[in-house]
């Protein structure tokens, strides 16, 4: 497989292109026609696989095609991960191909200014990309709203498990409405994930990376 074989549009091919990739990871050759598809995926890699990108790229062409169809607040994108290193990363990765669209990422997560966060909440973005507790808490206070949310990522699930993120990872998930396309990222496919998977997502395709 190649890039072109994804459909891609030249924005953002052409950022691809810049980024200098020669071509796609395993990861992102099973992954990326899946997600493309609409279909939910449960996606067994680690972190050097490219499994960023592989959820990213499709988000964006959902996103363009959503934006059209829904009016109002919020993001139409989640991505959930543990930590607030893991969320910097993808939120610099979101916004480096978010940009050929003009697409906002927000981050927000623990340690950081609630009051920044929700402040740029409230400027707009059709990405956001968060640790589950503090996600919640901007729910809660009404900084953001899950309401048009349509794509949930919910990456490194092992790690929020272990971290005790279980129930705010349930939590989010029953926020979001049922007619959405969800991603899971996990390293390991424990008895737990497992279940995780069967709740949340539906008829889910499984790739290994
Ligand atoms: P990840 O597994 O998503 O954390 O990605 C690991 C690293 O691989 C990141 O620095 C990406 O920028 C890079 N990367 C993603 N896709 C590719 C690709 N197709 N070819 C080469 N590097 C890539």
């Amino acid at each position: 497989t190649s890039f072109a074989h994804f459909g891609f549009d030249e924005q953002l091919m052409s950022q691809i292109r810049k980024s200098e990739y020669t071509q796609p990871t395993p990861i992102q050759c099973q992954g990326v026609p899946i997600a493309l598809s609409g279909r939910d995926m449960i996606g067994i890699a680690k972190t050097g696989s490219g499994k960023t990108a592989a959820f990213i790229w499709p988000m964006l062409v959902h996103i363009m095609d959503q934006k059209e169809l829904e009016q109002g607040e919020g993001p139409i994108a989640v991505i959930v991960c543990p930590t607030r290193e893991l969320c910097q990363q993808i939120h610099s990765e979101c916004k480096r191909f978010g940009k050929v669209y003009g697409l906002r990422s927000v981050a927000v997560y623990g340690g950081g200014s609630m009051w920044e966060q929700a402040k740029a909440l409230q400027e707009g973005a059709e990405i956001v990309v968060c640790t589950p507790g503090r996600l919640i808490d901007h729910v809660k206070k009404k900084a953001t709203s899950l309401q048009r949310v349509t794509y949930l990522v919910f990456d490194e699930a092992d790690r929020m498990f272990d971290m005790g993120f279980e129930y705010q990872v349930r939590s989010i998930a029953s926020h979001v409405r049922p007619d959405r396309q969800t991603l899971l990222f996990s390293a390991t496919f424990r008895k737990k994930i497992e279940r995780l998977a069967r709740d949340i997502l539906v008829d889910p395709i499984r790739v290994v990376q």
